[in-house]
């Protein structure tokens, strides 16, 4: 079918279709297992691998000096983590105070150390070049992934106008992989409906969306803002709102509405409790450490269905870390009488005769607020239902994936999309789209690594490439040390 459609078709043993950091750390494991680039294909619609979460970060106020969530030795530019992020950075910056914060204050004397957004995507450029990253890319946007009668898989993938005399092309692989991030952005439906009806993006926006035009707002004029939502894109969008006020003198009223206003400290049991207070629940990274390492990790790799799903809802739940910097503003901006934080659930959202915005606010006691505001700052929903990305649906539909029990793709431990296993091939997916599987880091730039090994020991298991021992790791990091090829 695919040569009488007369759609040009490349073999390509290995794709991995998304391109951004869960592809990347995938081919850096690969070449340095040995696979050369001849043999694998980043198909991608952007430009680096660092592109989408550099756009998501700034958006939610990480521009490259700050700093982001995770921690020191989470690199996805080194498989080894070693050296730290920490120590690249007392290097570089001359200060020492970075080691003595990693290695003797955090997470109790002083907040986690966490490298900036900048120090990240530096040293994903270098080792993405080390690796020769874009040998292997090619630009496009991927329909769909259908099994082959003769085994493994076809991707058929659109290329940028204009680069290709046909609509489609098509890779015929033995093995794919899937990390194509969030399917979505997910808006509250009160702030949804409000945008359909009134034709208003621009004074409710959501923070993952370019939104700079309301902090130059409130530069030019004293002006409210509501913030709703309670996690760390809410902790940024704060402090970005204080920073502001502080140096530009600005007049800035905060309401933030939190739907679940965490008092104190909470969990399930005694074993399993997590600090709060003010609204928030704190937490350094966003699941319990272990889950990357510890316990948690090797608990949740034997659980099944429903003792699956109780887990995840045990340790789930929005968080943010409980930052010094952060705490001090908020309480300046209690004393002070210009952040207003309560509890409620937003009915609807109205504009007033004089262009403002009115929240329609019911608390769990019953009482109607119904604040004013110049902006309504959405701080809560990153990830829409997996189906609403393309792919995921048709794969849904037409090659025997299924849910897990949070309702997201079914993987194995290794990674390997349940059900989808076509003779000699396998089709492997990793990232948010597989969240809820028996490794709930997945999410997160140690996590995709950790998926990484998991796939590329898996594909040395088939034959693909070589097993990695210690010897040969060992001479690895020393090419990757002195930024030598692979
Ligand atoms: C604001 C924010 C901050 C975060 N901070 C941290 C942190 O500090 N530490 C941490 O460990 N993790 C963090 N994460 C989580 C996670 O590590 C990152 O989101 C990471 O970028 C996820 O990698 P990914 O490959 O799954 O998705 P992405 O990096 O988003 O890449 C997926 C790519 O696939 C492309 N794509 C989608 N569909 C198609 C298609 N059909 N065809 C071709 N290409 C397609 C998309 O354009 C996208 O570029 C953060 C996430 C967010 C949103």
């Amino acid at each position: 079918m695919v040569a009488q459609a007369g759609i040009p078709m490349h073999d390509i043993p290995f794709v991995t279709i998304g391109g951004g950091i869960g592809s990347f750390v995938t081919v850096d494991y690969l070449r340095i297992y040995g696979v050369p680039t001849s043999q694998m294909r980043v198909l991608s619609n952007i430009d680096t691998p660092w592109q989408t979460y550099e756009f998501l970060t700034r958006c939610s106020q990480i521009p490259r000096p700050e700093r982001i969530r995770s921690d020191s030795s989470s690199r996805p530019d080194n498989i080894w983590g070693f050296p730290s992020y920490a120590l690249e950075e007392a290097w570089r910056e001359k200060n020492l105070k970075y080691l003595i914060q990693v290695g003797f204050l955090e997470p109790i004397f002083d907040d986690y150390w966490t490298p900036r957004a900048g120090t990240v995507f530096r040293n994903l450029e270098r080792e993405a070049k080390r690796i020769g990253y874009w040998d292997m890319l090619i630009k496009g946007q991927v329909r769909m992934v259908r099994k082959r009668v003769g085994g493994g898989y076809f991707t058929v993938m659109n290329p940028p106008d204009g680069t290709s005399p046909t609509k489609r092309v098509v890779f015929r692989s033995r093995f794919v992989h899937i990390a194509v991030g969030y399917p979505g952005l997910k808006y509250l439906p009160d702030l949804q409906e409000f945008r359909q009806k009134y034709g208003d993006f621009t004074h409710v926006v959501n923070a993952y969306e370019p939104h700079e035009h309301v902090y130059e707002f409130l530069k030019t004029r004293p002006g409210t803002v509501v913030v709703r939502g309670g996690g760390i894109v809410a902790s940024r969008v704060l402090q970005r709102l204080f920073d502001d006020r502080e140096k530009f003198n600005l007049q800035t009223q905060v309401i933030h509405i939190f739907r679940t206003f965490v008092t104190g400290s909470h969990g399930p049991h005694i074993w399993m409790r997590r600090k709060g207070g003010d609204g928030w629940a704190y937490q350094g990274f966003n699941y319990p450490k272990s889950v990357w390492g510890g316990q948690l990790k090797a608990e949740m790799r034997k659980l099944e269905g429903e003792a699956r799903r109780q887990k995840y809802k045990d340790m789930g739940g929005t968080n943010t870390p409980k930052r010094r910097r952060w705490q001090e503003q908020m309480k300046a901006g209690r004393a002070g009488g210009y952040y207003h934080p309560f509890q409620g659930v937003v009915e609807r959202v109205e504009p007033t005769s004089d262009g403002k915005l009115v929240s329609h606010v019911r608390s769990n006691d019953g009482t109607i607020r119904q604040p004013v505001s110049d902006f309504i700052i959405d701080c809560t929903g990153l990830e829409a239902d997996i189906a609403e990305h393309r792919l995921f649906a048709d794969l849904l539909q037409y090659s025997g994936a299924y849910r897990n029990p949070v309702g997201r793709l079914e993987v194995e431990r290794h990674f390997e999309v349940k059900g989808t296993a076509s003779g000699n091939g396998a089709l492997y997916a990793s990232g948010s789209a597989t969240l809820g599987g028996y490794f709930p880091g997945v999410d997160t730039f140690l996590g995709l690594q950790v998926a990484a090994q998991e796939i590329a020991d898996d594909l040395a298991k088939r034959g693909f490439c070589r097993k990695m021992g210690p010897l040969r790791s060992t001479a690895q990091w020393f090419k990757w040390a002195f930024n030598k090829p692979v």
